[in-house]
């Protein structure tokens, strides 16, 4: 049996955990982050990049629910679904499909815009901290809309962002091509003149793992799947693992419900699987995240590569990649750019995600010994600072700087 000791113990070292232990470790705490696997290695290593301030829309909305049984059962749509997966996702479909009536919309996109509003900053803040800024790149991200109509019917979705404080400037055919010179012709476009994109989020990942370990966070390679609570201690229990501590943060991104449920807690937590392709090339052809809205991923230019990343599979954390996927998304990037090769690589990711899009945090209702810090879905790259922010103001016993009352746990 392999037994630690620390103040407080941290499962998961994603971009959220990692993080979190950064922060604590700023403040003095001793920490023990617990994860089998390579820091940064799962949703974190494979993501899009993009520090998306502007992303307040939930996935949820009323056309998403008009459109939603189409889009589930086409095989090709951005949003598809698992036929083998179907019943065991049904509880978390039917809240989806709750959270996506108009009044539920609006009030997640007021919870997210809470949460994304200052998430460029504070990357830019933690990059310089953990020496990752040449890896942020300040060129805004593009969504660009394939016809006429489909850039009319943004109008009314950007003027929405604007009233939750998102700058951004619809931009005609000439005002695309202006930016992305080398994009086949668009009928419009979506410019988010202010969001920043990392160039390497797998090494950002790795150089804030650094950071944690320097400043004194121990990572302990196991799995937790279990606690044992005593009247000052609480103990994270897994094969062959005994950690006791203070408090604990569970942020083991989209495998986090079993532990939510171990500490007393249910959650409605189900995973978005997502994928990506590279293409190894000094010089991309977008310079930019680009986003085709139709095809539901981004085009990013990333150190010596392209990476088209993106789409929603619901399908569970244990099937295997789809093959089917990886191919419609490697059609969708020949469609813009048809001289691309064979990828150079593949892989997928699990999104954690909430049916309402609005990530858990805070403490558990069993007792201010657990934390909880997952459920990020497609932004959680973007909201790991701020995440740790929150999370060791509640364990410091500080205000949060903001009203995060729509992320608590006890919304359940
Ligand atoms: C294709 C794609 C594109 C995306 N693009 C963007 C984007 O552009 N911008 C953005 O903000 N977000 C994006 N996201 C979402 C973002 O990547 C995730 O929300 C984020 O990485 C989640 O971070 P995490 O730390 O919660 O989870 P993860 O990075 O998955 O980390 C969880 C960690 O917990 C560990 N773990 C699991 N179970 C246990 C256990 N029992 N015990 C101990 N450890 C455990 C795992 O090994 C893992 O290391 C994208 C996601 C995908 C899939």
């Amino acid at each position: 049996m392999d037994r630690y000791e620390a103040e407080i113990a941290v499962i998961g070292a994603g971009v959220v955990g990692l993080a979190i232990a950064l922060r604590l470790a700023q403040e003095g705490r001793s920490v023990i982050v617990i994860d089998p696997a390579e820091p940064g290695s799962g949703a974190s290593y494979g993501n899009a990049g993009t520090i998306a301030d502007y992303a307040v829309m939930p996935v949820g909305s009323p056309a998403v629910l008009r459109n939603l049984p189409s889009l589930l059962l086409n095989r090709n749509s951005p949003l598809a679904i698992r036929q083998a997966a179907i019943a065991s996702l049904a509880p978390w479909l039917l809240r989806f499909a709750v959270q996506s009536l108009p009044a539920a919309t609006l009030r997640n996109a007021d919870a997210i815009a809470r949460l994304t509003a200052d998430s460029c900053a504070m990357w830019e803040e933690l990059a310089v901290e953990i020496g990752g800024t040449a890896l942020l790149q300040r060129r805004g991200a593009l969504y660009v809309y394939a016809s006429a109509s489909a850039f009319r019917a943004a109008e009314s979705d950007m003027e929405f962002r604007r009233e939750k404080g998102v700058t951004v400037d619809l931009v005609d055919a000439a005002g695309v091509a202006a930016l992305e010179p080398g994009l086949p012709p668009r009928a419009g476009g979506a410019f988010f003149p202010n969001a920043v994109s990392m160039s390497d989020p797998g090494r950002m990942v790795g150089l804030l793992a650094e950071a944690a370990f320097a400043a004194g966070v121990r990572h302990v390679r196991a799995q937790a799947d279990g606690f044992s609570r005593g009247a000052a201690k609480i103990t994270v229990t897994g094969p062959r693992l005994q950690v006791s501590v203070r408090r604990v943060v569970i942020a083991a991104g989209a495998h986090s419900r079993d532990l939510a449920r171990a500490a007393g807690d249910r959650v409605p937590l189900d995973t978005e699987r997502g994928y990506h392709l590279e293409w190894d090339m000094p010089v991309a052809p977008v310079t930019r995240p680009v986003c085709p809205t139709e095809r539901g991923f981004y085009l990013c230019p990333m150190a010596g590569r392209l990476r088209v990343a993106g789409t929603v599979e619901l399908g569970g954390l244990t099937s295997p990649p789809s093959p089917h996927r990886l191919k419609r998304l490697e059609d969708g990037a020949r469609a813009l750019f048809p001289d691309l090769p064979a990828p150079d690589r593949t892989w997928m990711g699990f999104r954690p995600s909430m049916p309402d899009s609005v990530p858990v945090i805070g403490p558990s209702r069993a007792g201010p010994d657990v934390y909880h810090a997952y459920g990020h879905g497609h932004i959680g790259l973007t909201l790991a600072p701020v995440t740790a922010r929150i999370i060791a103001d509640m364990i410091a016993g500080r205000k949060p700087d903001r009203d995060v009352s729509a992320a608590l746990p006890s919304r359940f």
